[in-house]
Order: structure tokens, then C-alpha cells, then sequence
């Protein structure tokens, strides 16, 4: 391997140990913790889980995490009710409902949600307000997981400006939020998906590629110039052995995982990528943590915003 490892792990720490003192001084100035609450609807279990991170990595910040459960059954009505009632709910500063909603709710119920939550509590960053003021370069609540990736690319020390970036994936909620945030960076960004033609040689002109497709090892060494900076925002979780062997190797530490749990998680890059990528972001341990940390970072801008007077008008 000869690609340097980023560590989102460690910087998730430190970026949670500088959040610190903002979470001292917002609570002396409201009289109370800044509130994060979350909205978990169904039984998904990898859902739970994300959840159960965010009410910990919240907890051990100093915030409060309130979390709302609401059944499989629950319907689209009783979920935009719920989080009509924390709008106006003056002591919650965050609201984040938890993706993806209970396939009975609908296609269009995401965007439902999204579009009711308070702009001002919207620390995902989704609602139609902050994608239009993150476009125009004035965003205060930006999506989690692309913040999370420009932070980790930034304090890593690659540079950003006037490097040709390709982003593979172009979903509301990481794609075009990176792209326009690596733009914002002074990047040459170019966005794949999956009718772009010669996929491999686009990525290949990349000095940062990232993906965020959702396919396991699907970034291979043809995706990737020599000494890139590859960022892995896939998460994956592989049932079946044979695809572990064929990743990682007979005898590999991750298949020694794999037999012990009977699945591992998997980013979109092919492990392969380490012997070519100049620098190269590790699943698990890149930019999930990283995720998190920028979740918190919202949830205390959002509690100082709302601690301003609101704007005329
Ligand atoms: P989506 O499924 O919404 O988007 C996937 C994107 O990948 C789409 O734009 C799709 O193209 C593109 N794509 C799919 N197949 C191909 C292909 N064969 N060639 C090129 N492009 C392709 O996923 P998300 O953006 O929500 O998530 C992407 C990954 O990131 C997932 O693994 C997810 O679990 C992970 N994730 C990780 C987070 C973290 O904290 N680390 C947070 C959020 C997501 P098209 O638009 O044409 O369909």
C-alpha cells in the first residue's frame, strides 16, 4: 500500500473537542444545551444504528438528543405533524428525520419532510432554502457527509483550488452539495452518474475523486490518476463471503471479519486503489465519523443563529 491514509476518525475527535467551548458559551447564553432532535420512523436497522451514534457523539458533546420513534405504520400525515410540532417547539434548535422514510410513505415523502422542517432547524442541510443558499455560496447549515468530506480534504493539507475534482454520484444529499462546495473551493468539479460514458477515464483525470455511488469496490484502479486523493463515502455492508475474498484476499483481517460477523462494510473504492491513490479515505473510519461531528457543528450554529433576532420581513 502507498497511499497515505485520512484519518476522519481522529479529525471527527478534534473537530468534537473544538466544538467544545461554542456548546459552553451557546448554553450560558440560552440558559440550556442546544437541543438536537431526531426523527426515527420505521425499523431499519442500519437507520437505528446511525441514530443511536448521533444521540451518543451528541451526549458526549454536551448537547441534548431528544430522539422520536414513529412505527412502520406511522403515515407521511403523522410524520410532517411531528415535526410541525418541533418547529414550533422553542427549545428545539435541530430537527434531522432520519433517511430512509418507511418505503410506505411514499416516494416523494423525503422531500415532503424535508421541504416542512424550520430552515432555521434544518441541520441536514436539505431543505430547499439552504440548497438555494449553499448554490449562492451562503450557506450556514450545509449537508453533513460533504462538509464533512471538505473538511477532511482541507486539514489533510491536499489542496483544493484550481485542482480538477470528480465527483462520482450526484444525489441531493451528497453529490451536488460537494460538487458545489468543492466549486465554492476554486475545484474544476465534473459530476458522474451512471449514464456518464467512459466512467473510468472521466474519474481518471481526477487529482480528488470522490464516490458516492453505494456499490461496493466499484472505484478500481483504472478509476484512479496515480497519487489522487480518493475519498470513499460508500457504505456497503457485504453478505456475501465469496465478494470478501475477492475484495480483500484469503487470510485478510476483514475476512477474519467477515467469519466472525457475517458481514462487513465496504466503501465504493476497491481495497486496490491504496497501491495507487496518493492519499485515500479508509470505510469505516473516514468520512462517516466526519459526518457526525458536522451533524453536532450544525445543531450548535443553528442554536446560535436562533439565539440572533430573526431577520425583517
Ligand atoms: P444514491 O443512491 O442517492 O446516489 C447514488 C449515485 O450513484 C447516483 O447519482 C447514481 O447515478 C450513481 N451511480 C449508481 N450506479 C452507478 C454506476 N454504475 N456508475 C456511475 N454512477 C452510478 O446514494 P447516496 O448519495 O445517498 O449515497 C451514496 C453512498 O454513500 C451510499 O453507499 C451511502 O450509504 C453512502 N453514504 C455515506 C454517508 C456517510 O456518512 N459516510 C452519508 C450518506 C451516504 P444516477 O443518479 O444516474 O442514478
Amino acid at each position: 500500500m502507498t497511499a497515505r491514509i485520512l484519518d476522519g476518525a481522529a479529525l471527527a475527535r478534534a473537530i468534537r473537542e473544538e466544538l467544545k467551548p461554542e456548546v459552553v458559551a451557546c448554553t450560558r447564553a440560552a440558559r440550556r444545551p442546544p437541543a438536537l432532535h431526531i426523527v426515527l420512523a420505521g425499523d431499519d436497522p442500519a437507520s437505528a444504528l446511525y441514530v443511536r451514534n448521533k444521540e451518543r457523539a451528541g451526549a458526549e458533546a454536551g448537547l441534548v438528543v431528544h430522539v422520536h420513534r414513529l412505527a412502520a405504520t406511522a403515515t407521511l400525515d403523522e410524520l410532517v405533524a411531528l415535526v410541525g410540532g418541533l418547529n414550533r417547539d422553542a427549545g428545539v434548535d435541530g430537527i434531522l428525520v432520519q433517511s430512509p422514510l418507511p418505503a410506505v410513505m411514499g416516494p416523494d415523502a423525503e422531500a415532503r419532510v424535508f421541504d416542512t422542517i424550520d430552515p432555521r432547524k434544518d441541520v441536514d442541510g436539505f431543505h430547499p432554502h439552504n440548497v438555494g443558499l449553499l448554490s449562492q455560496g451562503r450557506a450556514v447549515l450545509t449537508p453533513c457527509t460533504p462538509s464533512g468530506v471538505v473538511e477532511l480534504v482541507e486539514r489533510s493539507g491536499v489542496t483544493i483550488r484550481g485542482r480538477r475534482a470528480v465527483v462520482i454520484g450526484r444525489s441531493d444529499i451528497v453529490g451536488k452539495p460537494l460538487a458545489m462546495l468543492l466549486l465554492q473551493r476554486d475545484a474544476t468539479v465534473t459530476i458522474c452518474h451512471s449514464k456518464t460514458a467512459d466512467l473510468p477515464a472521466v474519474a481518471a483525470e481526477a487529482d480528488i475523486l470522490v464516490a458516492a455511488v453505494g456499490r461496493a469496490g466499484f472505484v478500481t484502479p483504472a478509476f484512479v490518476k496515480p497519487g489522487a486523493t480518493v475519498v470513499d463515502v460508500g457504505i456497503n455492508r457485504v453478505t456475501e463471503r465469496d465478494r470478501v475474498v475477492e475484495l480483500f484476499g484469503d487470510g485478510s483481517a476483514r475476512l477474519a471479519d467477515f467469519d466472525a460477523r457475517g458481514s462487513v462494510i465496504v466503501g465504493d473504492v476497491h481495497p486496490a486503489v491504496a497501491d495507487i491513490a496518493g492519499a485515500l479515505t479508509p470505510v469505516p473510519g473516514g468520512v462517516g465519523p466526519l459526518t457526525i461531528a458536522m451533524l453536532l457543528r450544525n445543531t450548535v450554529a443553528a442554536a446560535l443563529g436562533r439565539l440572533k433576532p430573526a431577520p425583517p420581513g
